[in-house]
């Protein structure tokens, strides 16, 4: 059985590269009869909010990638991290050490300027130091060697042990240090595979050497390939939103944001898929080492194509928290005809509810493109299809369009040329269902004065 965790720092809110962490755990341990535990790396004090470990949680919990037992939290562990100290200074794998920052600093200058890597040196590892609260614990780690990360993707990774150098576990205060926390809790919650952003390759040889010094068993490792704009520097608020709040606000589904970045970094086939399908073809070993870009208009994409395997009962209902923000209620005249017929006009559901919006409110403006290009020389055309339309009886689909063939045909005009400049008269824009089914969905006092504007507007 393989037991994986997500375990973000609440330093932030849900970052999409964090999303796609945690997706992946997630999948794997599914994959795997296993479970999927998340941990609270809080033990920066100053950095770590609270509301920011909510909004991980929730986000997570929105996205159906729910942890398979209570979320433990670092700064409630602080027992298990004293006794793992404890073990270490009792083997004699651990040794405290009182140099001063400016004794470091000048240690770490003399080596920069004989060209050598700065680093500690080891200095106070055989003094046999007591603790006092001037000293901090440090791991005596191996000084010769190689240690070997075994990357399921990325598969062996080497490293010198003699370019690592003593990691402190224990602040002077006895507070414990990330490395070790993490380390201590893979062993406390039986972690048996680790895959998390290439950002913690470096890590992870200093890790293992904590593992090995409490005889703590091997952990397999997977470092997935950093998320990055397209214009290939890491995904930030330049590129695109990077918060999961964000996306979710703008109107993408769950399913979208799952799919979408479950791509970043592996590939299938099939570019549309569901988490289900996730856990039956998703496969660790294929996840790209290279760097993946985050494309908005892929999502986009693939937002339109989940959007559209809705059937209209789901696709109403989704799209009705957006409706409602934007004060269009469900009593509203035509309300599910208006949506069904807008909804494939646009990829997220923000933009979709916001184009039905003309039919719910009265035009605040015309589109200045669409007016020089449809409406301005079309005062005759609008007047007459006003006094064609006020003649209609039957305010039909079927009635109006062939209305609108005879209106053609009296001018010899072709298509745009009278459908274009009825449609901003109506819609404000080019942008609308048929336009047989616009009118009809306007019903004719409503179309008629939007078209008497239109003419008013032309002047
Ligand atoms: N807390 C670390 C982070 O948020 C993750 C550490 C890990 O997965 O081992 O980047």
């Amino acid at each position: 059985m393989k037991i994986t965790r997500f375990a973000p720092s609440p330093t932030g809110t849900l970052h999409i590269g964090g999303v796609r962490t945690a997706l992946f755990n997630y999948i794997f341990s599914r994959q795997h009869n296993g479970l999927f535990l998340i941990r609270i790396e809080d033990t920066d004090q100053e950095r770590s909010k609270k509301e920011f470990e909510v909004d991980i949680l929730q986000g997570l919990q929105w996205l159906g990638i729910e942890a398979d037992q209570e979320p433990v939290r670092q700064s409630e562990r602080s027992e298990l991290y004293r006794k793992a100290a404890e073990k270490l200074i009792n083997s004699g794998s651990a040794y405290w050490c009182n140099c001063t920052p400016e004794e470091l600093d000048e240690m770490r200058k003399a080596q920069s300027a004989a060209g050598k890597k700065p680093m500690y040196d080891g200095r106070s590892r055989n003094l046999g130091l007591a603790r006092s609260s001037e000293t901090v614990l440090r791991l005596a780690t191996p000084e010769n060697g190689e240690t070997i990360v075994n990357d399921l993707i990325r598969g062996e990774i080497k490293f010198n042990n003699n370019e690592l150098d003593d990691l402190i576990l224990l602040r002077s205060d006895g507070s414990p240090t990330y490395h070790f926390c993490n380390v201590v809790d893979d062993y406390e919650q039986k972690i048996t595979t680790v895959i998390r952003g290439e950002d913690h390759i470096s890590n992870t040889p200093r890790q293992i050497h904590i593992q090995k010094a409490l005889g703590y068993p091997d952990l397999e490792y997977a470092h997935l390939p950093l998320v990055l704009g397209e214009d290939k520097k890491r995904l930030s608020k330049r590129h695109a939103a990077t918060s999961l709040n964000a996306y979710k606000e703008m109107g993408y589904t769950k399913e979208t944001i799952i799919n979408t970045l479950a791509l970043l970094g592996w590939s299938t086939q099939e570019e549309i898929f569901s988490t289900n399908d996730l856990i039956a073809n998703f496969d660790i070993k294929n996840v790209q080492k290279g760097a993946a870009i985050f494309d908005l208009k892929r999502m986009d994409w693939i937002s339109s194509q989940h959007l559209s395997n809705l059937n209209n009962d789901d696709f109403i209902k989704i799209i009705g928290p957006f409706m409602e923000e934007i004060n269009i209620h469900a009593d509203a005249q035509n309300y599910e005809a208006i949506i069904l017929a807008m909804r494939t006009s646009k990829p997220s559901l923000r933009q979709i509810a916001e184009s039905t919006k003309p039919f719910f409110f009265p035009l605040e403006e015309y589109d200045p493109k669409g007016t020089e290009k449809f409406l301005k020389g079309s005062k005759e055309l609008l007047e007459h299809a006003f006094d064609k339309l006020q003649n209609l009886n039957e305010w039909t689909e079927t009635e109006l369009d062939m209305l609108l063939i005879q209106i053609r045909d009296f001018f010899n005009y072709p298509v745009p040329k009278v459908n274009q400049p009825l449609r901003i008269a109506l819609m404000g824009t080019t942008m609308s269902p048929s336009l047989g089914y616009t009118l009809e969905l306007f019903g004719k006092e409503e179309s008629l004065k939007r078209i008497q504007t239109a003419i008013k507007f032309i002047g």
